[in-house]
């Protein structure tokens, strides 16, 4: 099978951790580049402390995309991305290979860190997925702090140019939005992003995924993406750990994660499954011509890849063996 996406294949040495910061157009300038490169490395950094100790690699993923939550500069976090009425609506999901337990929170307000509530809701639940008020009671009740954040000047100002083109009838607007159009003028009378995630080995060789995002620009209010879906948004067993960005109607119409590590263990090898995968996603009727997507992928037998449709992903990975952080957005 020829791949018809690129995929980077890099061999690693356990412990080691990969994360991204969304699959999309990445028309960023020099500064902002320059802070997205350095919040990487900081992810990378933070998560892989931890390996280097001994820690777990759930606990790596966790604490990389907490880092890149806190960076204000993602879609997650406190950057995250505001629905059509102007608020934020968050999803985050981990999971760990060994044993397949996962946990995730969707469409939570008031969380700075929702990828600590997925944890919780996996570490402390007999469920898998929390949403809306639910996960935030669950917070309080095991003493995560309801840390509210204050949306930015940027943030705001990006929401405000948005909802006028999207509601001005003589601009052009993504056909994601297009459908919804309707209906938000309705909402909005008086009324589409770079999500983050990470992979991780451990030295026993366990595997770890973790996915963070405050999903769509302009989505409709109690929209869940991919993200907070076990098998769409991120995925671990003990052969392959996966993160993905993109759409995330699409990803979760084919569960991307899964997809991939059903198509791998067919296949006998990840790169074609990926590109495999990436071609369904592409050729889903309801969304060609604008699935876009990335994913992370660690594998068991130590090798990694990394591969998106769209202009950038911006992303990185450190491998015990050089220790040294690799950083890139583009191609
Ligand atoms: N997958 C996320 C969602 O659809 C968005 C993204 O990755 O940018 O919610």
């Amino acid at each position: 099978m020829v791949p018809l996406v690129e995929i980077e294949i890099k061999s690693v040495k356990r412990p080691s951790i990969a994360v991204h910061g969304g699959a999309g157009d990445w028309s960023i300038d020099r500064d902002t580049e320059t802070s997205v490169r350095r919040w990487i490395e900081e992810a990378l950094i933070s998560g892989y402390e931890i390996l280097k100790r001994g820690g777990s690699s759930i606990d790596a993923v966790t604490e990389a995309v907490a880092t890149l939550e806190d960076s204000g500069i993602f879609n997650a976090g406190s950057g995250s991305a505001l629905n059509a009425l102007g608020y934020a609506e968050l999803d985050a999901g981990v999971m760990e290979g060994y044993n397949m337990y996962s946990g995730s929170v969707a469409s939570v307000k008031s969380i700075k860190n929702p990828v600590r509530l997925a944890r919780l809701v996996m570490d402390n639940t007999s469920h898998v997925m929390l949403c809306c008020d639910g996960a935030e009671k669950l917070a309080s009740a095991l003493g995560l702090r309801l840390e509210g954040f204050s949306i930015s000047e940027r943030i705001l100002n990006r929401y405000r140019d948005l909802v006028s083109k999207a509601l001005s009838s003589n601009q052009a607007v993504s056909p994601y939005i297009k459908g919804n159009i309707e209906v938000m003028r309705r909402m909005i009378t008086g009324s589409l992003g770079d999500t983050v995630g990470a992979v991780a080995i451990d030295r026993e060789g366990r595997l770890a995924a973790a996915t963070s995002t405050g999903g769509v620009w302009l989505k409709l209010p109690g929209r869940i993406g991919d993200s907070p879906i076990p098998g769409s948004g991120f995925y671990a067993d003990r052969h392959i750990a996966c993160s993905a960005t993109g759409l995330g109607e699409a990803i979760m119409t084919i569960s991307l994660c899964r997809s991939i590590a059903i198509a791998s263990r067919f296949l006998g090898s990840v790169a074609p499954a990926v590109a495999y995968t990436f071609e369904e996603l592409e050729s889903i009727p309801r969304f060609r011509g604008f699935a876009h997507a990335g994913v992370i992928v660690m594998e068991h037998s130590e090798k990694l890849y990394m591969t998106f449709n769209t202009r950038g992903m911006a992303r990185g990975y450190i491998s015990s063996d050089t220790e040294s952080l690799e950083v890139s957005i583009y191609r």
